[in-house]
C-alpha cells in the first residue's frame, strides 16, 4: 500500500515542502530511502525502526521504499524521521480511516520514540499555509515557534505515540478542536534567544566625552546609516559599537517574523522560543570564514550577513578581516540580499543589515594620536586601507574619526543614557516610517540615488552650504549623497521637514574623511 505525508525541507527562507511517499510491497525485508538523501535522512530507517518497534508497533517485513519528492533537492538531517514512520504505520495498514485533511509533519525521532525538535519551523509553517496545509504537527519544543504565525492549527508532539493517536482523530474524519498543546498561550510573544545578549550589554551613559562619537551613533541608528568608526587604540571604538543596540528602534511585527525565519532555517532559535523581538547584534570573529559570514554549504545556510538582517553587523578591526571577505559584502551592503552559490544554482538569503566597522588610522595604530608618533609609511598605510577597499568605504555614510578622551574627562559625569538617546531615535523612525510608506525602503540610509533630490529638499541657506562644500572639499556624487542622506537623519532627529543650514553643517563633519584624507583616498 502507498502513504503520502507531506513534510518541509528548509532551503533558503523559503524552503520547500517535501512530500513523503512510503510503499510496501512482498518481497525480501528491506527498506530504501530515494530523492538525494544525506547520510542522517538515510539513518532515518534504523531509527524510525527501533522507534516503530519500541512505540509499541510492528515494523513491517517486506520491501519498503520510501521516496522524497521533489527529487531534485537534496535532503539533509533527521527531521523526516516522523512523517517516515506515520507513513509506514499507514502503508501498513496500522493507522487506518479516511484520507485526512493536508497536515504537514515535522519531527526527529530517538529511539524510544520521543520527538526531538528542528529547525525550520516557522517556515514550514508559512510556507505551509501558503500551500493550502492547515494542520501541522510539530515538535513541542518548536510548538511556540510554529505558533508564531497566529494562522493554522500547530499541534505540538512528544512522541510517535502522541502522533499516532492525533492523527488517528483526523482519520476518523474529525478535526480537534484545540490543539493538544494551546497555541493561544500567550508564550508567544517570547522574547529572542541569548545570542543577542551583546545588545543589552551597556548603555552609552558608560561612554565619557566623545560627543561626536555619540552623536554619529545616534544619526546611525536612527537612519540605518552604515557606520565607520576609527581611531588610535583604547578610545572607545568597540566599546560604542556594543552600544548601539541600545538605542536601536524596536523591530516591527513584519521584521520580527523574517528574522525569526532566518534564524530558524539557520537552526540558531532555541527551544521553545517565539518570534524574536530583539535586533541581531553579529559580531563575527576576523578569522571568520566566507562561508560563515556570507553563507554557503552543500545545502546551503544563511551566514552572518544574514543573521544580521534587520540588525546590525559588527566587523570589529575591520582590516584585520580577510581581503577576499571584505569585497564580497559589496553585494549584502548595497543590496540588502546575498547570493550563495551551490553546485547548479544559487539561492538569495536577504541581508539588509547596518554595517558597523572599527579600524585603527593606521597599521601602528598612532596615527591621529597628540601624545604619540605614527612610524606607518605613506605606503603602508595606503595598503592597511586599501584591504577594506574603496568599493566598501564608498558605501559607508558616517565616518567617525576618534581619540582617546582625556583624564579629566574619564573622571567627569556620566553622559547621557541610550533611554534617553533612544526616545530620539524612535521619534526619527516613526517619521521615516510615515515618509517611506510607498516606498520599497523603510530609512534614510537606504534612499536610492535617484530618489535623494526628491527626498531631501534644501532651504536656501542649506543649498548654498552645501554647494560651498562641495567645492571646498572636492566631494564626489556619492559622498554628496551621504551627505545629503545624513542631513536628511539629522533633521528628522529634530523633526524639520526641510532639511537646513545647520543640518548640512552637521553632517558634513560625519562624512568628512574619505575624500581630502591621503590615507583614505587609495583609489
Ligand atoms: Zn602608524
Amino acid at each position: 500500500m502507498l502513504a503520502s505525508v507531506i513534510s518541509y525541507s528548509p532551503v533558503g527562507v523559503e524552503g520547500q515542502l517535501i512530500y513523503v511517499e512510503v510503499d510496501i510491497r512482498r518481497g525480501l525485508p528491506g527498506v530504501d530511502i530515494v530523492g538525494l538523501p544525506d547520510n542522517a535522512v538515510k539513518e532515518a530507517k534504523e531509527r524510525v525502526r527501533v522507534a516503530i518497534r519500541n512505540s509499541g508497533f510492528n515494523f513491517p517485513r517486506d520491501r519498503i521504499l520510501i521516496s522524497l519528492a521533489p527529487a531534485g533537492i537534496r535532503k539533509e538531517g533527521a527531521s523526516y524521521d516522523l512523517p517516515i514512520a506515520i507513513g509506514i504505520l499507514i502503508a501498513s495498514n496500522q493507522l487506518t480511516g479516511k484520507d485526512p485533511p493536508h497536515i504537514m509533519i515535522l519531527g526527529e525521532l530517538n529511539l524510544n520514540g520521543n520527538v526531538k525538535p528542528v529547525k525550520g519551523v516557522i517556515s514550514a509553517v508559512i510556507s505551509g499555509l501558503s500551500k493550502g496545509v492547515n494542520f501541522f504537527f510539530v515538535p513541542s519544543e518548536n510548538l511556540t515557534e510554529g505558533s508564531a504565525v497566529k494562522k493554522g492549527k500547530v499541534f505540538g508532539i512528544s512522541s510517535l505515540t502522541e502522533a499516532y493517536k492525533l492523527f488517528t482523530v483526523f482519520a476518523h474524519g474529525e478535526i480537534p478542536r484545540t490543539p493538544m498543546l494551546s497555541s493561544n498561550t500567550g508564550t508567544l510573544q517570547s522574547t529572542g534567544p541569548a545570542y543577542t545578549e551583546p545588545a543589552g550589554n551597556g548603555d552609552f551613559a558608560d561612554i565619557k566625552g566623545q560627543l561626536r562619537l555619540k552623536r554619529a551613533m545616534e544619526i546611525a541608528a536612527a537612519g540605518f546609516h552604515h557606520i565607520l568608526i576609527f581611531g588610535p587604540p583604547g578610545s572607545g571604538k568597540t566599546m560604542s559599537a556594543y552600544r548601539l543596540p541600545s538605542i536601536l528602534p524596536e523591530l516591527s511585527e513584519e521584521e520580527s517574523l523574517i528574522v525569526t525565519r532566518i534564524h530558524s532555517v539557520a537552526g540558531f532559535l532555541p527551544a521553545h522560543s517565539g518570534l524574536i523581538k530583539v535586533r541581531p547584534f553579529r559580531a563575527p570573529h576576523h578569522t571568520a570564514s566566507i562561508e560563515g559570514v556570507i553563507g554557503g554549504g552543500t545545502i546551503p545556510k544563511p551566514g552572518e550577513v544574514s543573521l544580521a538582517h534587520k540588525g546590525v553587523l559588527l566587523l570589529d578591526e575591520a582590516p584585520e578581516f580577510k581581503k577576499v571577505l571584505l569585497q564580497s559584502l559589496r553585494e549584502p551592503v548595497e543590496e540588502g540580499v546575498v547570493t550563495v552559490s551551490r553546485v547548479g544554482s544559487s539561492i538569495k538569503f536577504p541581508s539588509e543589515f547596518q554595517l558597523v566597522m572599527t579600524a585603527n588610522a593606521c597599521p601602528c595604530g598612532n596615527l591621529g594620536r597628540e601624545d604619540a608618533v605614527c612610524v606607518c609609511s605613506r605606503t603602508e598605510i595606503y595598503r592597511y586601507w586599501r584591504k577594506v577597499g574603496g568599493a566598501l568605504l564608498d558605501r559607508i555614510d558616517i565616518r567617525v574619526p576618534v581619540q582617546p578622551v582625556s583624564k579629566e574627562i574619564i573622571f567627569s559625569e556620566k553622559g547621557e543614557s541610550s533611554k534617553i538617546i533612544k526616545e530620539r531615535v524612535k521619534m526619527a523612525v516613526e517619521i521615516q516610517n510615515e515618509r517611506y510608506k510607498n516606498y520599497p525602503f523603510k530609512r534614510n540610509g537606504r534612499i536610492p540615488p535617484g530618489l535623494i533630490e526628491e527626498i531631501c529638499p534644501l532651504d536656501t541657506a542649506g543649498t548654498d552650504s552645501l554647494y560651498k562644500a562641495t567645492e571646498k572639499l572636492a566631494l564626489s556624487s556619492r559622498a554628496l549623497h551621504s551627505v545629503l542622506k545624513i542631513a536628511r537623519t539629522i533633521s528628522d532627529l529634530s523633526n524639520t521637514k526641510k532639511i537646513k543650514e545647520e543640518h548640512i553643517l552637521e553632517a558634513l563633519q560625519h562624512r568628512r574623511y574619505g575624500d581630502s584624507d591621503f590615507f583614505w583616498n587609495i583609489n
